[in-house]
């Protein structure tokens, strides 16, 4: 343990550095208040003994910035040291940051109880420090867990019934277009019949690759929506903007060129219904969802591996 010590007087700093070498700490002495202050920043004790009565600055205001000094969260124990006994004194020293008060002249065996007393106070916020951080980490990785897909991790259902009615309500703040796609994989079932339920979980995850890396916008949103369908939203965006967007999403799964034999079309490909719309005063983003949808189903009646936009009046 590494202590700080500020006294003016000689002899008391003689004594106290003795005392502090017996209990095994190693000292960094101060004479006066501006040293003090310099001293703590150039070598950062584990526990300061600060004079009160100091002939610059008082010990106070050496207090009061050796807190302000502290980086966020940092904590270093300050016990007073003075020969002024009054309530208000004590008072006006825990006020100013310090964290006990001793009366002059210390005895050996008080200044290493204190000593000790903080030590283990040190110790213990050390655990809470630590425990609070791997709390912290546990919970950005629990959150992480709880928006994404186990099997293909981008976001998941719940996370896009989210971001979707959030997103819904800034577009009719901002009167701007969202525009949506429902995409879905092409006989998966005979692909799964064809190759096993794990190389259907495999090509699931690739499509799904190919639906992320074809974003470019932060913006934009990559979701499975359950099962073999993806649902893909992009912000401020009308529909021309998005037709190329699905258009790359469509071309990024066939250049996977997985093979689907049981498939007319010989791969694995992705059929596309997109919708997009500013949204009106009470109009609900499941209208949105609900257009994709029948642009979906168009897409699968007019041959599949395509795009089809919704027949609806949306903006574009
Ligand atoms: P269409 O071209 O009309 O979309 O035909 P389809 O066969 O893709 O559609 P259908 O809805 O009949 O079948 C979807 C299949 O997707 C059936 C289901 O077993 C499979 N599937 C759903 N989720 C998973 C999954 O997580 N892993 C695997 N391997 N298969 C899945
Ligand atoms: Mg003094
Ligand atoms: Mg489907
Ligand atoms: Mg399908």
């Amino acid at each position: 343990m590494k202590i700080l010590i500020v006294e003016d007087s000689r002899s008391n700093l003689q004594v106290l550095t003795q005392y502090a070498r017996g209990f095994g700490a190693e000292v960094v002495p101060a004479e006066n208040g501006e040293a003090a202050v310099a001293a703590f920043a150039a070598t950062s004790p584990d526990l300061v003994l600060l004079d009160v009565v100091l002939p610059d600055i008082d010990g106070f205001e050496v207090a009061r910035r050796i807190r302000g000094m502290e980086s966020e969260g940092g904590w270093t124990p300050i016990i007073f040291l003075s020969s002024l006994g009054k309530d208000e004194d004590i008072e006006q020293g825990i006020m100013a940051g310090g964290d006990d008060y001793l009366h002059k002249p210390v005895s050996e065996v008080v200044l290493g109880a204190k000593v000790r007393a903080m030590e283990r106070l040190i110790q213990m916020r050390g655990s809470l420090v630590k425990l609070a951080s791997e709390l912290d980490v546990a919970n950005q990785e629990l959150q992480r867990l709880s928006a994404s897909d186990g099997l293909t991790g981008i976001a998941n259902r719940r996370y896009f019934d989210e971001h979707i009615a959030r997103e819904w309500r800034r577009a009719r703040r901002n009167a701007s277009s969202v525009a949506l796609m429902m995409c879905d994989v092409d006989h998966f079932k005979l692909f799964n019949d064809t190759y096993g339920h794990q190389a259907g979980d495999e090509c699931l995850r690739r499509v799904a690759g190919a639906i992320a890396t074809s974003l470019d916008r932060g913006s934009d949103l990559a979701a499975r929506y359950g099962g073999e369908e993806f649902v893909v939203v992009l912000c401020e965006t009308a529909i021309g903007g998005a037709l190329i967007v699905a258009e790359k999403i469509r071309h990024a799964v066939h250049a996977l060129n997985i093979p689907h034999s049981a498939s007319s079309l010989g791969r694995v490909t992705l059929s596309i219904g997109l919708a997009a719309a500013v949204p009106e005063l009470d109009d609900p983003s499941d209208n949105l969802i609900a257009m994709a949808d029948k642009a979906l189903y168009d897409a699968k009646h007019n041959g599949r591996d395509r795009v089809c936009r919704a027949p609806r009046p949306s903006v574009g």
